[in-house]
């Protein structure tokens, strides 16, 4: 199953490929097909499942498929329990709809801070509304937000909107909804309240239930990317934004490579530190409490932190220098995935490490294939950099070639 398989639109499939999803998650592939007929959908799958894209995508579709009016009428709701969740998912449809035909506008609603940013901001209407229960209420009192057109609702982590309290709300907004609308009802978990809640609201719902239980062996989805190793700083840069992530393990070869690496995700204003032998046992304790606290995001590390290091949350490990053995690769993706959670792990393969990592691969019987993001396509090709006198008849690296090649070595 592919995303191009789910009956999403060209440009939705095009903002997918600056991502590195390979294919749909089991939630993604029966709701949003069910999503894009205009079914109801109610879904249940464990966290980390991929259910904001299981609403994201379908709304985004709609919202390209519907004319922009002036005022700007709302077409989608999005319900969710926490602060946090609400700027998460708001940005989630901000990143891909900047690859609509035509811009529009999100906005995102929550309590806890003044009201009055948030009521200039919804001048001249919005064409999406992601808010917790309470603050919607109250923009709705000041006029701010007419939901008299919103053709869907989306209920997100919708067992704890009913858990925390907030059943009267709901059912207040609810009540200013028009009864012809489509609904999208996510949930991590399926309680009884939600189950009742589900046959009073949803008409048909296609249902989705994946368990819930813990996974029991760890769940590490490994993928190999082709990129030259001069635009590797670039690209993780990129993946970190594109892909929200918030603690990243990086591995490189050297020292000096941890220190240059981290120094550049530095100026580019993340929060990277290094981490190696050479570093005082003090700094090393301190750099590893400052990741499991959320203060750093980026640890640039050598194969001393690819053993033994735990870090519960560890959803990401780059490999951007590859390992020297297939043992080191076990240990460095073992750093992810740990307690039943699931993680990635990625590795950056240029023309010059292909083979090895090839090496890597066959040892673990894996089938990695190599894949691209757009925009960081590799120019370097095997052909251009086989040494001198191996070269094939006809190749012989222009001058150019040469200097690429030489600023793809340097870190
Ligand atoms: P949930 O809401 O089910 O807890 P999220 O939607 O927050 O899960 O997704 C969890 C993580 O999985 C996010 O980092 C997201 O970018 C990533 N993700 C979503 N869809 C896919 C996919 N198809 N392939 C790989 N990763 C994905
Ligand atoms: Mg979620």
């Amino acid at each position: 199953m592919s995303f191009s398989s789910l009956g999403l639109s060209p440009a939705l499939i095009s903002a997918l490929k600056t991502r590195v999803y390979r294919a749909p998650t089991p939630i993604q592939s029966v709701a949003i097909p069910a999503a894009l007929q205009g079914r109801d959908v109610l879904g249940s799958a464990q966290t980390g499942s991929g259910k904001t894209l299981a609403f994201v995508l379908p709304v985004l579709q709609q919202l390209e498929n519907s004319p922009i009016s002036r005022p700007r009428r709302l077409h989608a709701l999005i319900l969710v329990p926490t602060r946090g969740l609400c700027a998460q998912v708001g940005e989630e449809l901000r990143s891909l709809g900047t690859h609509l035909s035509q811009p529009r506008k999100v906005s995102i609603v929550f309590g806890g801070v003044s009201i009055n940013p948030q009521l200039l901001r919804l001048r001249g209407g919005t064409d999406v509304v992601v808010a917790t229960p309470g603050r919607l209420l109250d923009l709705i009192a000041h006029n701010a937000i007419d939901l008299s057109t919103v053709a869907t609702l989306v209920l997100d982590e919708a067992d704890r909107l009913l858990e925390l309290g907030f059943a009267e709300e709901l059912g207040a907004i609810l009540a200013l909804l028009p009864r012809q609308r489509q609904n999208l009802f996510l949930s991590a978990t399926f309680p009884p309240v939600l189950e009742a809640m589900a046959r009073d609201l949803l008409h048909e719902p296609v249902r989705v239930e994946l368990s819930s239980e813990p996974l029991t062996a760890p769940d590490i989805v490994q993928r190999a990317i082709a990129v030259d190793a001069g635009r590797r700083t670039q690209l993780l840069r990129h993946l970190i934004a594109q892909n929200h992530w918030t603690r990243v393990l990086v591995f490189v070869a050297t020292k000096h490579a941890a220190e240059i690496v981290a120094d550049k995700l530095r100026k580019a204003r993340i929060n990277a530190e290094p981490f190696h032998g050479e570093l005082s046992q003090g700094k090393r304790t301190q750099v590893l409490a400052d990741f499991k606290a959320s203060r750093v995001k980026v640890v640039v590390a050598t194969d001393l932190a690819a053993r033994g290091l735990d870090i519960a949350e560890l959803p990401v490990v780059v490999n951007y220098d590859l390992p020297r053995s297939a043992l080191d690769y076990t240990h460095r993706i073992g750093r992810t995935a740990r307690a039943g959670e699931s993680g990635i792990a990625l590795s950056f393969v240029n023309a010059d490490t292909q083979a090895h990592f090839r090496l890597i691969t066959k040892r673990h019987r894996l089938n990695l294939p190599l894949e691209q993001i757009e925009g960081f396509e590799p120019l370097q090709t095997t052909s251009l950099i086989m040494p001198s006198g191996g070269g094939i008849k006809g190749k012989r690296q222009s001058k150019k070639d040469r200097l690429r090649q030489a600023a793809g070595l340097q870190h």
